[in-house]
């Protein structure tokens, strides 16, 4: 069976034959945000992320208002991965009838408006339609980078750092207590990490003004997936030392101590998977060369930023674990038509 990998590449292949426009844009599909150059000063950043019921979300968990927070948060973390300012966005809504009947609608966007306010970001347009039964949400956002300075994900270079914003697994250990209806003691900062992500938006930009990342996505589909695609993009390896990839407090209470049974994660304990595989922190990951490793601050805005590995020059991407001993992990994103590891 394709994966969603497979039609985005198609879909890339299809442009590249004979699509006059196509030199426009200076970074197109692959990236987290295209790239289009705007004048002289700046780039225009452009990025979609839909959100579909009992796909993404489901409302048993979701209430209308982390709906509409999350459908925001992810692009602009999208944004926030470039290094850029998100400006403006554009929000469409495909609503049942159920939910149109109700103030559901207005909940949702009282809430995309509030993270919009905060993050100076203007709603400048979008789309209703109705669906026969589902709530489909698509939030587009255009930002702006100073002109050639976008943090692509192609820029990794053998020798550079790999470094991780914040700490990671706190999403998935939310939907894994969401998905058992479980809310016990010190469940509910893991469960606002799956229903109301937080962009590093200030980080990103920051990173970006100190020069610091020679490559930088966030993670959406998982620590592994993600360094998987800045490996690809860049061609490049990565070894990753599981050691020091920081995973968020309450994990190991949440997804449970033990090592993994079986499968391709055979051994490795169940809240370091879930911090390497569990998608949806949006924190970022970024590469940095050895001569500006010195000038990395322990933090920014408060978040800090770990060292977790480094580029290499052989392909894939290879892991240092705690006992010393080495494993190849092939790095697999998530996809919406296959699911995730865990
Ligand atoms: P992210 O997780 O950063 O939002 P995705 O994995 O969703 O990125 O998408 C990867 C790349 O493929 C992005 O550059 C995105 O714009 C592009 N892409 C995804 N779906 C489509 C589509 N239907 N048509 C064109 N490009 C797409
Ligand atoms: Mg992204």
């Amino acid at each position: 069976m394709r994966s969603e990998f497979d039609l985005i590449e198609y879909i890339k292949k299809s442009q590249t034959r004979g699509n006059r426009l196509g030199t426009r844009a200076l970074v197109g599909i692959g990236d987290d945000c295209a790239v289009i150059p705007k004048d002289s000063e700046s780039d225009l950043l452009l990025t979609a992320d839909m959100l579909v019921e009992d796909v993404d979300f489901r409302l048993g968990w979701a209430s209308p208002a982390d709906i509409g927070h999350k459908a925001l948060a992810v692009s602009l973390s999208d944004v926030a991965a470039m290094g850029g300012s998100a400006v403006c966005s554009m929000l469409s809504l495909g609503v049942p009838e159920s939910l149109w009947k109700s103030d559901f609608v207005e909940m949702l966007l009282d809430s995309y408006s509030a993270l919009a306010a905060r993050e100076s970001v203007e709603l400048v347009g979008g789309d209703i339609s109705r669906t026969p039964e589902r709530l489909v949400i698509d939030s587009t956002v255009i930002g702006e980078c100073p002109r050639g300075e976008s943090v692509l994900r192609s820029g990794a270079q053998p020798g550079d750092a790999i470094y991780v914003t914040g700490s990671l697994g706190g999403a998935r250990a939310g939907l894994a207590l969401l998905e058992r209806g479980g809310d016990g003691p010190g469940s509910a900062p893991l469960i606002a990490r799956q229903l109301r992500p937080v962009p590093r938006t200030g980080v990103g930009r920051r990173l970006r003004e100190l020069g610091l990342p020679s490559a930088m996505l966030d993670i959406s589909d998982g620590l592994l997936g993600d360094l998987g695609h800045i490996c690809s993009q860049s061609g490049v390896g990565a070894e990753l030392d599981l050691t020091s990839v920081p995973i968020e407090n309450g994990v190991a209470q949440a997804v449970g101590e033990g090592p993994v049974g079986s499968g391709r994660f055979e051994g490795l304990p169940q809240p370091l998977l879930t911090a390497v595989a569990g998608g949806e922190d949006f924190e970022l990951l970024f590469t940095v060369p050895a001569d500006r490793i010195a000038s990395v601050p322990d933090q920014i805005l408060g978040i800090p930023l770990t060292r977790i590995g480094s580029v290499t020059a052989r392909g894939g991407i290879e892991a240092v674990g705690t006992g010393g001993g080495r494993v190849t992990l092939a790095p697999e994103g998530f996809d919406h038509f296959r699911g995730s590891d865990l």
